[in-house]
């Protein structure tokens, strides 16, 4: 594990997080993919809630939220 900074572009918002990954673009892939796959822990759904809310607040947005 070590850590990682997501970022976003458009609304200049930022997040460290920890990751087994490399990259943010698939940290954040890992990070989504088990909410979107429809059974994740609560830790999962926190963490991906916290990164979502952090980058980008709005769920209409079209930002892409890690970008
Ligand atoms: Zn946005």
């Amino acid at each position: 594990m070590h850590k990682i900074t997501l970022s976003n572009n458009f609304h200049n918002t930022e997040i460290t997080v920890l990751t087994d990954y490399d990259t943010a673009g698939e940290t954040w892939y890992h990070i989504q993919e088990p909410v979107f796959a429809g059974y994740p822990t609560a830790a999962q759904r926190a963490k991906y809630r916290r990164v979502k809310n952090v980058l980008c607040g709005s769920d209409d947005c079209q930002c892409g939220t890690v970008r």
